[in-house]
């Protein structure tokens, strides 16, 4: 059953803003000073009705679909792969269908994806002008995913070309558990959760990933300062930015904290994967982080200094990095038992 509560609007507009400016957002013109203006509104102004979505109810919209625009740029292959991966995504990680009464940059069920090939201009100008890059984008009324497949991906056999699609989903996914229930954690555990869920994704399905890896280079200056991570790049934060090249940095520490709750709380590397990932803290929580791990955030950041900076060993990276192979996932993890429901 959906049920009436009044909330403050003003309150919860924040945090909704907080977490979905995340990402590509920054592109929407003027959502930073719509926020400005509602938050100074006094909380006591506003008692507009707003309904309560409880994300295991199904909802009078239905499910939350996706509409995708897969452009022949792209090579057969890749056409073909595509719908394989959203399918399997949709099914161990089905979108909360609460993304529907999420007011502040809302998302339109079907989401439009938008898939082209790098090789060319993108052919959905007239429709979405200025789309490059991968990233779930939006304009204050709409929100979209934007998939511009690296055509020197293809040459080089990456991987990437395939695990991007895992991490925009992941990133709509979080919407849907996180923004929808008025829920703001800190930029790396955006950025960082998509980077681990494309990075198990492409280890279950390819048998490879960056993992392999231990995410190098996770550059040990940038751990300095972990608060540092709270922030994208772009809002003045270290993520994105030049000590977190392809999020790696981000994603070290979404898998530290894996590994902190299996030491302090005995859980399991599935259970403790799972966790991180899906972040699951009361509707509202104005301290999601405690709530869900027990721990500050604080308290997390200072656990770091237990990783000891090592000698990069490569030419091409300079300076001290961080031995990450203490928290790389094991091989052979599955998503499906990851993700699977918590009773
Ligand atoms: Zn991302």
């Amino acid at each position: 059953m959906k049920r009436l509560v009044s909330l403050s609007v003003a309150s919860l507009f924040l945090l909704v803003a907080a977490c979905s400016a995340g990402d590509s957002m920054s592109s929407v013109g003027g959502m930073e000073s719509a926020v400005e203006e509602e938050s100074a509104q006094p909380e006591t102004s506003s008692v507009e009705v707003v309904e309560e979505c409880d994300p295991l109810v199904a909802h009078p919209k239905g499910a939350f679909e996706f509409d995708p625009q897969v452009d022949e740029s792209l090579p057969e292959s890749w056409r073909t792969e595509f719908p394989v991966i959203l399918a399997t995504l949709q099914a161990v990680a089905p979108i909360s269908p609460c993304i529907h009464d999420v007011r502040e940059d809302p998302a339109k069920s079907p989401m439009k994806i938008y898939a082209w090939s790098s090789a060319v201009d993108s052919p959905f100008e007239d429709e979405r002008p200025g789309m490059e890059g991968a990233s779930v984008s939006g304009d204050g009324t709409d929100t979209w995913m934007v998939l511009e497949i690296e055509a020197n991906d293809f040459a080089s056999g990456s991987l990437h070309i395939y695990s991007v699609v895992a991490h925009e989903y992941w990133h709509v996914y979080q919407r849907g558990a996180w923004t929808a229930q008025g829920l703001s954690y800190p930029d790396w555990m955006w950025e960082g959760g998509a980077k681990v869920l494309e990075e198990l994704y492409a280890s279950e399905h390819y048998g490879q990933s960056e993992f392999d890896r231990n995410l190098f280079p996770v550059a040990a200056t940038a751990l300095a300062n972990p608060s540092d991570f709270g922030l994208y790049a772009f809002k003045g934060g270290a993520v994105g930015g030049e000590y977190d090249r392809n999020y790696n940095t981000s994603a070290f520490m979404l898998l530290a904290l894996a590994k902190e709750l299996q030491e302090r709380q005995g859980l399991t590397e599935v259970e403790s994967l799972g966790l991180v990932l899906k972040a699951p803290a009361p509707r509202g929580s104005e301290t999601p982080f405690l709530d869900v791990f027990g721990m500050s955030l604080e308290d997390f950041y200072a656990s770091l200094a237990q990783y000891p900076a090592v000698a990069s060993g490569e030419d091409w990276f300079e300076g001290t990095v961080v031995d990450a192979s203490a928290v790389m996932p094991s091989k052979g993890l599955t998503l499906g038992e990851i993700l699977q429901p918590t009773a």
